[in-house]
């Protein structure tokens, strides 16, 4: 047989895995700090979460999906999304037991069936948050200097976050909004696309936020939503723009930024950062007050963001070799073995060559590898009970007694763990 990577997947190994790596430690750092808790949820779920949770008429549930079925016929779904999954244990674990606020994040893989391009891939791994419990604009300010902060951690500078509000769901908020959206784009009907058409009917906040140039012109002049949403959804946008100033958070009013869907209220937001250049939001995010009513729940308020690994790795500069170590170079296997053990296990990196070919070629492997120091058990050495120490950075070499190897090198060295 022929074996094939699956479309759309890749492996990830050398630079790749370590840019993920530093993305990964710096988000479970920085996240620590403002008292978000790791959670893992199971890469599947029943596919009725995601088509209540993200929506029926998303692309998302309604094409993308990689459904499955058990041996029963139940359909179940690999995760296209990581907040449906962390409302549904905050539901079923009753978190919110525990404490009247509580955040979690998470990170992993999640699936979609999308066509592959560069940065986008089937299986593609996010980094998302989830704050709980509180309806007050500290909350998004919290979750929007805890993204800036991120940044900053992995040296990705000029970070900008793109707002919006979209309101509530009382009549004279959305629901009235909607009404003069509707007269508008009836006017400029023949511009839209074939799907905002449609839009028109179902969703049509969701006109606003089509990638069809016809649809983008045809809606430069619409009314703006956060000009139209109620005195506490205007009020609640009005503190988080003051205090955002006031923590030098620069951020662009975006009234076209939309979440097409019901339960998601007030405050929407997408993260850029220059490297990734204006056209790709590096993630985004937003308030959903009213998912847990979808899920027939009791309402707790809540917010979130998610960001694109993939996509974020691709900036991280280019991976310095990581150096250190201590490579032994000899020929009595059981020696040689023997002291890699030891070193190992009092915390330092340590190879050595498991073929036991020449010197000179493990002197090489050695240099390959870029470790600080080598540890030579020649003829003379084994017969003397000592070991050579030779420094890779100055070429000097010293002589000591066997046992007295830890000590010195515990001068010199760090123990890498
Ligand atoms: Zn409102
Ligand atoms: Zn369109």
């Amino acid at each position: 047989m022929k074996l094939k990577i699956v479309k759309g997947t890749r492996d990830l190994y050398g630079d790749d895995i370590i840019r993920f790596q530093r993305l990964e430690s710096a988000a479970r750092q920085v996240f620590t700090l403002y008292g978000y808790e790791e959670i893992r949820t199971p890469m599947f779920e029943r596919t009725e979460l995601f088509a209540h949770g993200v929506g029926q008429d998303t692309d998302i549930v309604g094409k993308e999906m990689f459904l499955l079925e058990d041996r029963r016929g139940r359909s179940l779904a690999l995760r296209p999304e990581g907040t449906a999954s962390v409302v549904r244990s905050v539901i079923t674990d009753n978190h919110m037991q525990q404490s009247n606020h509580r955040r979690f994040f998470y990170m992993g893989p999640m699936f979609r069936y999308e066509q592959p391009q560069k940065g986008r891939f089937r299986q593609f791994d996010q980094i998302g948050a989830e704050y709980f419990g509180v309806t007050t604009p500290d909350a998004d300010l919290e979750v929007l200097l805890m993204l800036r902060h991120f940044f900053k951690a992995v040296n990705l500078e000029s970070v900008s976050f793109q707002l919006n509000t979209i309101g509530c769901q009382k009549p004279e908020c959305r629901p009235a909004f909607k009404k003069k959206l509707i007269i508008y784009l009836e006017l400029h009907r023949s511009h839209l696309c074939e799907n905002c058409k449609r839009r028109l009917e179902t969703n049509p906040l969701r006109v606003l936020d089509c990638k069809e140039e016809s649809c983008i012109a045809a809606t430069s002049d619409a009314p703006r939503i956060y000009e139209h949403v109620c005195g506490e959804c205007s009020g609640h946008f009005g503190q988080l723009k003051t205090m955002l100033r006031e923590h030098k958070v620069s951020y662009e009013l975006n009234h076209k930024l939309v979440r097409g869907l019901d339960y998601y209220s007030r405050t929407v937001f997408e993260v850029y950062s220059e490297n990734l250049g204006a056209q790709n939001a590096a993630g985004g995010g937003g308030r959903y007050d009213g998912l847990f009513e979808i899920y027939g729940s009791p309402i707790v308020p809540a917010l979130g963001f998610a960001l694109g690994l993939d996509r974020l790795a691709m900036l991280i500069p280019e991976i310095e070799q990581e150096s250190g170590g201590i490579f032994v170079v000899g020929h009595d296997r059981s020696k040689v073995t023997g002291l890699v053990a030891m070193l190992r296990e009092a915390g330092y990196k340590c190879l050595y060559d498991p073929f036991q070919a020449s010197m000179k070629s493990q002197f090489r492997q050695a240099n390959k590898a870029g470790v600080t120091h080598v540890l030579i058990l020649g003829e003379e050495e084994i017969t003397n009970n000592t070991v050579s120490v030779k420094s890779m950075k100055d070429s000097n070499q010293v002589n000591l007694p066997f046992d007295g190897i830890l000590e010195y090198i515990g001068q010199d060295l760090n123990p890498k763990n």
